[in-house]
């Protein structure tokens, strides 16, 4: 299993290369492996091969997770829905992708002073469809203006992720030209320079339109268990 680990995120690098290549110069581009439902055991044997980020979706996941992996070198990510009473799971833990109400400023930065910390987030952006999680792109500048009285947080970028049906790339390039809209705005504690954009069946197209960070799950650890 774990050499088909390695291997598998061998050839995720190797795709990752030509994507920033045919993209040209440009930001560098992060590789979060997706661990959700995935044992330690798998985590461990990518960390081993060389993956640096591993992000969780459930927050008793992380939680149970950063103390298996206690002793390996790991930055973590949030990529799953933010429940308020499971942000003690998160804060001081986890760089977290998919703020996307302002209500959760407050508990967020509230937390986050009592750990002694700023919290890095990202700001979740529905590009499609409504039903889903994510903020509305002409409702971004109104959250964003919020990390104004949030002052133990502090917004980092923008994540999506688009429409299961038809094509990616378009809503790809759509939060590029968001961020760029939005970064023309000062605001305090809100510094736009992060995309988390692209899964294992798309990523080297959010490459070509600036990824900085890609979430792969199924391309590095195989089909989840269940
Ligand atoms: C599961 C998940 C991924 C990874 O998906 P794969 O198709 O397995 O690469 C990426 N982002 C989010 C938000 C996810 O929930």
């Amino acid at each position: 299993v774990s050499e088909d680990v390695a291997a598998r995120l061998s050839a995720v690098h190797e795709r990752m290369q030509a994507a920033i290549a045919r993209r040209g110069p440009g930001p560098a581009v992060t590789l979060i492996g997706v661990g959700k439902r995935q044992p330690p055991a798998a985590i461990a044997a990518a960390v081993r091969a060389g993956l640096s980020d591993v992000g969780e979706n459930y927050a008793q996941e992380l939680r149970d997770k950063l103390r298996e992996l206690a002793g390996l070198p790991i930055r973590w990510h949030f990529i799953g829905g933010l429940q308020s009473n499971k942000l003690k799971y998160l804060v001081g833990h986890a760089l977290i992708h998919t703020v996307d109400r302002a209500e959760l400023l407050e508990p967020l930065s509230r937390r986050a002073v009592t750990a002694g910390t700023v919290q890095d987030v990202l700001i979740e952006i529905n590009l499609g469809e409504p039903q889903k999680a994510g903020v509305a792109p002409e409702r971004a500048a109104e959250l964003l203006d919020a990390f104004a009285g949030a002052p133990a947080v502090r917004c980092v970028g923008l994540m999506t992720i688009p429409p299961a049906e038809g094509p990616a790339r378009p809503h790809f390039a759509a939060l590029r030209a968001l961020r760029d809209r939005l970064a023309a705005t000062a605001r305090p504690r809100v510094e736009l320079r992060e995309l988390s954009m692209g899964m294992s069946d798309d990523f080297e197209s959010a490459i070509e339109e600036g990824a900085t960070m890609i979430r792969v799950g199924t391309a590095i650890f195989g089909a989840r268990p269940w």
